[in-house]
């Protein structure tokens, strides 16, 4: 799974350097044309290994912008509950 960036961003910028896999870009490099950030999917850990929650909405200012568990965003990763603590293996 993946985190989403909404509508409701409003470009600040707080997330983009707090992403520790490069999976977030600014309104210009936003592949969809909406003029929000936006993470790609295949890049986003939901910081499994790195954070013990997602660190971009973590800064995030803007309630609710950044969501997750949302089973349209890259349905076939494994969820961040699936995958256990951070730093341990998991099982498949
Ligand atoms: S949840 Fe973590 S890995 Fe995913 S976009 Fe946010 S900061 Fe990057
Ligand atoms: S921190 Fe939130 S409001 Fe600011 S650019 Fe990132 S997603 Fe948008």
């Amino acid at each position: 799974m993946s985190v989403k960036i909404t509508d409701s961003c409003i470009s600040c910028g707080a997330c983009i350097d707090e992403c520790p896999v490069e999976a977030i870009v600014d309104d210009e490099d936003n592949p969809t044309g909406e003029e929000t950030y936006y993470v790609y999917p295949d890049k986003c850990v939901e910081c499994v290994g790195y954070n013990d929650s997602p660190a971009c909405a973590e800064a995030c200012p803007t309630e609710g912008c950044i969501v997750w568990d949302d089973p349209s965003v890259a349905p076939d990763k494994p969820k961040r509950e699936d995958r256990g603590e951070a730093e341990t293996p998991v099982v498949e």
